[in-house]
């Protein structure tokens, strides 16, 4: 049993000729999108009033993890 690189859930799966890093489809995109992300971010020449937006965007993702309104289908704690 190996356990996802993202989520940290254990990953169940059939087949044992190719090991899977991630439990799910979201798991898998969160990776790919998070590094697509972060080369953007290094190469884009943002002016400070953007600089603060894009500061804004990651902060609300980030709250995405704790605070459940956002994401459809989860009810708050
Ligand atoms: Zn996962």
């Amino acid at each position: 049993m190996s356990v996802c690189h993202v989520c940290g859930c254990d990953i169940t799966h059939l087949s044992c000729f190719k090991p899977r890093s991630y439990c799910s489809d979201n798991c898998r995109n969160y990776m790919k999108y998070k590094n697509a992300l972060e080369r953007c971010i290094i190469a884009l020449k943002p002016t400070k009033e953007s600089r603060k937006i894009i500061k804004g965007d990651m902060f609300r993702l980030s709250n995405c993890l704790s605070n459940g309104t956002t994401l459809p289908g989860k009810l708050n704690d």
